[in-house]
């Protein structure tokens, strides 16, 4: 038997082929939509609005999220992880990350969704542990969203049924989980533009933002996509020498092809590019670092992010002590550029990325 297609990344336009096969009206594909985004059913029998007939065609068809859900993690902080189990067996990782709302506490914690878009990562970056096996494979569009339904469900859950609306319960989802999102291009727009689209749950795409490691040529293309997202750049150096030490893609794609993608991707889409920078004790916290850094960030008109790393089991790589990173954070004010430097969550599940797939997958070490 073949093996069933997911509901979540279908379309009005796919859905109509499928009902006119099954002598069913094309209304019937809004309804449908409207029970996977809206309502976020968890079962075909929810679908009380649907005739028994076409609710067997469809359990025949699709499966309503391609994912298990294996694990949920609280952490004591403020974050939360999710593991997923896909169908051939691999494992994906999404994380959940409150924070207080400080220009209105009243209206509760702001909620940011984390997803992942590729099983590993090719990218090889020398600091982190998704790149730890390299890329065992793609998701596909509906895992990408799958990860989106599980979250939804799972706040919802949470939330008394008076504050619940057909709206995605979060206020923003960035695209930096596992992976890199531009090396999986097709399949993480055709998901972004399910979550963007009316007739789905409408997610604003200006509430997104798609973060990479530094694909220029992916950059360009991006740029030129209609769907306005944010893009974060994981830059960690300001100088070739130090980023090629720990991203093997900066040998492919130097500071002197990146930065003209990134400034062409600004202006274009008019928006204010990211740079994403974790410190990492002796290696890129220098003063050197933070004025080159000064000076990319100001040319290229960008915000920094100052992230200390999150020390990963197996990976030598250390965290600076707090007066280093006030330092760095301080070189960057002082030559006004917009900048924050973020105490990093989660750190009590492992929520560096990758982290909680790699303790689940690999055995743990042997009793001493
Ligand atoms: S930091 Fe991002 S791009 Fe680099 S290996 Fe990890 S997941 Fe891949």
């Amino acid at each position: 038997m073949p093996e069933k297609t997911s509901l979540l990344a279908e379309t009005p336009e796919s859905l109509a082929a499928f009902l006119a096969a099954g002598g069913q009206p094309a209304y019937r594909a809004a309804q449908i939509l409207s029970w996977v985004w809206k309502k976020r059913a968890a079962s075909w029998d929810a679908m009380t609005n649907l005739p028994k007939n076409l609710r067997a065609l469809l359990a025949d068809r699709f499966s309503l999220n391609p994912t298990d859900l294996l694990l949920e993690k609280k952490s004591a902080d403020v974050t939360g992880k999710l593991l997923l189990r896909l169908h051939d067996g691999a494992l994906v990782e999404t994380v959940l990350i409150r924070a207080p709302r400080d220009d209105a506490p009243a209206a509760g914690d702001r909620l940011t969704l984390c997803v992942s878009t590729q099983v590993g990562c090719a990218m090889g970056c020398k600091f982190c542990a998704s790149g730890l096996d390299g890329l065992r494979r793609d998701l596909d569009a509906s895992e990408i969203l799958a990860q989106v339904h599980h979250a939804a469900r799972l706040v919802e859950n949470d939330t008394p049924p008076a504050l619940r609306d057909d709206r995605l319960p979060f206020d923003n989802l960035v695209v930096m989980g596992m992976g890199e999102p531009l090396a999986n291009y097709d399949a993480t727009l055709a998901a972004l533009r399910v979550l963007n689209a009316p007739w789905g749950p409408a997610f604003g795409a200006r509430r997104v933002t798609l973060s990479t490691s530094g694909l220029a040529p992916q950059i360009l293309r991006l740029a030129d996509d209609s769907l306005p997202v944010r893009l974060a750049v994981s830059l960690h150096a300001a100088t070739d020498d130090v980023r090629s030490q720990i991203m093997p893609v900066n040998k492919a794609y130097p500071l002197a092809k990146l930065l003209p993608a990134i400034k062409t991707f600004a202006s274009k889409k008019g928006r204010m590019v990211t740079l994403e920078y974790i410190l990492i004790e002796n290696l890129n916290d220098s003063t050197r670092q933070a004025a080159a850094l000064a000076e990319i960030a100001r040319d290229l008109h960008a915000h920094v992010n100052l992230i200390p790393y999150n020390e990963v089991d197996g990976l030598a790589w250390k965290r600076p002590p707090p007066e280093i990173q006030n330092a760095f954070l301080d070189t960057l004010l002082d030559a006004r550029v917009s900048a924050t430097l973020r105490r990093e969550k989660g750190a009590d599940i492992n929520a560096a990325c990758g982290q909680l797939r790699l303790k689940t997958e690999r055995p743990p070490p042997p009793a001493a």
